[in-house]
């Protein structure tokens, strides 16, 4: 037989992890929920217009890393690469802007983008996000990156850095692509082979490039914020005066231009300072055009993202801890046929009750079902034997402390309720 294995890029979340999954996604919701955000589901294929139109085509995204796939009819589609396309598109199919003019909406789920596999850096990723459309307000922008900080700090983390930065308007780009192309046509030769196609096409993008020699020469290209048209720069001064009202400190980075093609204005990065090279924990930021450019009105929105390997792997950096390991309440020793029926029935009592119980019916011995509820890890054991059925009672066995006492069958449910409740 041939050994199957996961596909490269790809790994299985085991029960021994997905105790910190459900963790971690359940306080974004939470915290989503806080800034009344409501959850989006959208299907992990789309048709790969969506990503080409809007992420770019001369983004790495589209241009390497997407997994397209022809269906049986010969449409072209693609593994969602991102969110944020696919969330618009929804929003718009659905006419979701209609009910209520702003729209905030989070997701969670898998996206997929071929590149090649590193720490912190699978083709099958996890991210969590939020999209706020309909409000040009700068208040948004700041209250977008509260909620990513709040996110943060109830993970625990306290070891990373807000970086902000405008990047304009189509306005403002005007003057500042000039600028770079005359800044980097100096450097042509130099440049990567993409980056000499952006130098034409996209000059913003060669800033973002992950050569070295071309981040060395990036290093000393014209800045944006000195490019910022009035309206831009005064919604650059009022988002950070709202992150002030809000004592959320951050530091101005004039180097972020976010990976794709339609952000416009505020982009910010929540940036690790344990993790090394991939440190980004979050990154968003506004975009103009989006919208319009899937078949939607004129309107702008603002969102982020975030990965939760990367997540993980700070908290883990952090020496942070989870809410305990799912483990089951109870451990059933049942010895005997006849005990095993009355068993039976009390097990189905129990979990109508919401007691969450283990019993394994392979195990006949009673010491082989007491190593085996030491193992499971479960707070209480109940034991009934031959014995304590023709005197109506059972054993519970606190596994912590040791200590069992014998109850009345008909009072046991109640007992271990209590004793629940208690512990
Ligand atoms: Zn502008
Ligand atoms: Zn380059």
């Amino acid at each position: 037989m041939p050994k199957y294995k996961a596909p490269r890029g790809t790994y299985d979340i085991l029960p021994g992890e997905s105790y910190k999954w459900q963790y971690v996604r359940a306080l974004f919701r939470q915290t989503a929920r806080l800034f009344n955000y409501r959850e989006i589901e959208t299907p992990i294929f789309e048709d790969s217009n969506i990503f080409e139109r809007t992420v770019g085509d001369t983004s790495d995204i589209v241009e390497k890393e997407m997994y397209k796939f022809q269906d049986k009819k010969g449409r072209i589609f693609a593994l969602r690469p991102e969110g944020t396309a696919s969330v618009v598109r929804a929003y718009i199919e659905n006419g979701l802007h209609v009910k209520n003019n702003t729209s905030k909406l989070f997701y969670l789920g898998p996206m997929f983008r071929y590149d090649r596999p590193q720490k912190g850096r699978h083709r099958q990723f996890y991210q969590y996000g939020i999209e706020n459309i309909g409000s040009v307000s700068p208040y948004i922008d700041a209250e977008v990156i509260a909620l990513a900080d709040h996110f943060l700090k109830k993970l625990g983390l306290e070891n990373y850095q807000l970086q902000i930065n405008s990047i304009g308007c189509e306005n403002c780009a005007k003057d500042y692509d000039k600028a770079l192309q005359e800044y980097f046509s100096s450097y042509r030769g130099e440049l990567c082979a993409d980056c000499q196609k952006r130098l034409d096409k996209n000059p913003k993008r060669i800033l973002d490039c992950k050569v070295k020699s071309c981040q060395k020469i990036a290093v000393d290209a014209p800045s944006m914020l000195d490019y910022l048209d009035n309206d831009c720069a005064a919604n650059f001064q009022a988002l950070q005066a709202h992150l002030e009202e809000m004592e959320i400190s951050f530091k101005i980075n004039h180097r972020i231009v976010r990976g794709l093609d339609y952000y416009t204005q505020t982009a910010f990065e929540f940036v690790d300072n344990n993790l090394g090279a991939q440190n980004t924990l979050i990154g968003g930021g506004r975009y103009d055009g989006l919208i319009k450019k899937l078949g939607g009105k004129d309107q702008s929105g603002i969102g982020f993202a975030g990965g939760f390997e990367r997540l993980l792997l700070a908290m883990k950096t952090e020496k942070i801890g989870f809410a305990t390991e799912d483990i089951p309440d109870l451990y059933f020793v049942n010895i005997g046929s006849k005990a095993q029926k009355t068993g039976i029935k009390i097990m189905q009592e129990l979990r109508q009750n919401d007691v969450s119980v283990e019993f394994d019916p392979d195990r006949t011995s009673i010491s082989s079902q007491m190593k085996a509820a030491n193992r499971a890890g479960a707070k209480f054991c109940l034991i009934l034997g031959e014995d304590e059925l023709v005197k109506k009672r059972v054993i519970l066995k606190d596994m912590a402390s040791g200590v069992q006492h014998e109850y009345p069958l008909d009072s046991i449910i109640s007992e271990i309720r209590n004793r629940l409740a208690s512990s």
